[in-house]
């Protein structure tokens, strides 16, 4: 096996992670559908029209009951542990068909790193808190601001939920749940990955970051494309970027792929520091002699590319009416944590 069938590998199961990632997702959007049935509800049974201030405080009141109660259920739909497990035995597997004698971190150390996961220096849990204070506050305003303007239950509803015209406070609420849950299985994941690198130290020399490369590619992951690291963080020759994991932002889809050692053969190069060296990326034409996104889906079957989007979007991914960033969202056939596990 070639480091390039090894990165194949990595980037096959990185698209895997997004489908598990779609999964999640729409499992906490599902909360906060529930949650938005509920605040009708409440909205419906209260006459606003003719509301004093203690009954307008009394539905306020009902309503942060409901939206506490509803966040609190978000956070242990993931299971950040068992995901950790599978994605170190995954790696591992992947590395035994091109190392000798690979091993996966303990249990122990992976619930460690995986417990309560930092999502821009801040604890997952403390996201989910937040995001249901915001809300809280949100629908406060904008009930009492409804209110007294004197308008009708459909309006004041749709200050909450939206209408065809206009966004309502819930849309907000449903974009950040959706990204904070990608960041969790990301991060998560990645730190799982990386360890397990890092068990596998004798056999790995280090990390290079690879975004993906579409339109959609913000600057700061376009700049960290090809830049490398060794496993304790320093930067690889030709590298000036710090050292950082995937996620770099909220809805990041980079992945760390791994730098074996002593593949001298297949880079054609004596020197282990030359062979480190990022190679320069074209993304647009030209050689490229490090890995890309494009070239590794071009190396996959039509079947794989079905596999992951289903029939229907397969067939317009091949026939060039989807992009690249629709086959790496993961929202074409989404995976639970089960079929992960077992694929
Ligand atoms: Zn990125």
């Amino acid at each position: 096996m070639s480091e390039l069938d090894l990165i194949d590998s990595i980037l096959r199961h990185s698209l895997d992670l997004q489908r598990l990632s779609a999964h999640e997702e729409a499992q906490a959007l599902e909360i906060l559908r529930q949650l938005e049935t509920e605040l009708r509800q409440l909205l419906a049974s209260n006459d606003l029209t003719d509301a004093g201030k203690r009954e307008v405080n009394a539905l306020i009141a009902d309503a942060h009951e409901a939206i506490a109660s509803s966040y609190a259920q978000i956070p242990g739909l993931l299971d950040t542990h068992e995901l950790s497990l599978i994605v170190a035995n995954r790696t591992a597997d992947v590395l035994r068909d091109a190392l000798p004698s690979v091993t996966i971190p303990s249990p122990e150390r992976l619930a460690s790193l995986t417990k309560d996961i930092l999502i821009d220096g801040a604890p997952a849990s403390a996201w989910w808190s937040r995001q249901a204070e915001d809300l809280q506050f949100k629908f406060a305003a904008q009930v009492r601001q409804g209110v007294l303007n004197g308008e009708s239950l459909a309006q004041i509803t749709a200050r909450v939920v939206g209408s065809e015209d206009e966004p309502g406070i819930l849309d907000t609420s449903r974009r950040n749940a959706r990204s904070l849950v990608h960041s969790a299985v990301m991060t998560a994941a990645n730190r799982a990955r990386l360890e397990t690198y890092r068990k596998n130290g004798r056999h790995i020399a280090g990390l290079r970051w690879l975004a993906t490369l579409d339109s959609h590619t913000c600057m700061q992951c376009a700049a960290l494309d090809g830049q490398a690291w060794n496993l304790d963080g320093d930067k690889l020759d030709g590298t000036t970027a710090d050292f950082q994991l995937p996620p770099a932002h909220f809805a990041c889809r980079c992945v760390a792929t791994p730098i074996a050692k002593g593949l001298d053969d297949i880079f054609g190069t004596t020197g282990l520091d030359e062979k480190l060296k990022p190679a320069v990326r074209a993304s647009s034409s030209g050689p490229t002699s490090a890995p890309t996104f494009e070239a590794f889906l071009e190396r996959q079957s039509p079947e794989f590319v079905e596999e992951v989007l289903g029939k229907r979007r397969a067939e317009l991914y091949l026939a060039g009416k989807l992009t690249l960033r629709d086959l790496v969202s993961g929202a074409g056939r989404p995976l639970t944590l089960d079929e992960l596990r077992t694929r």
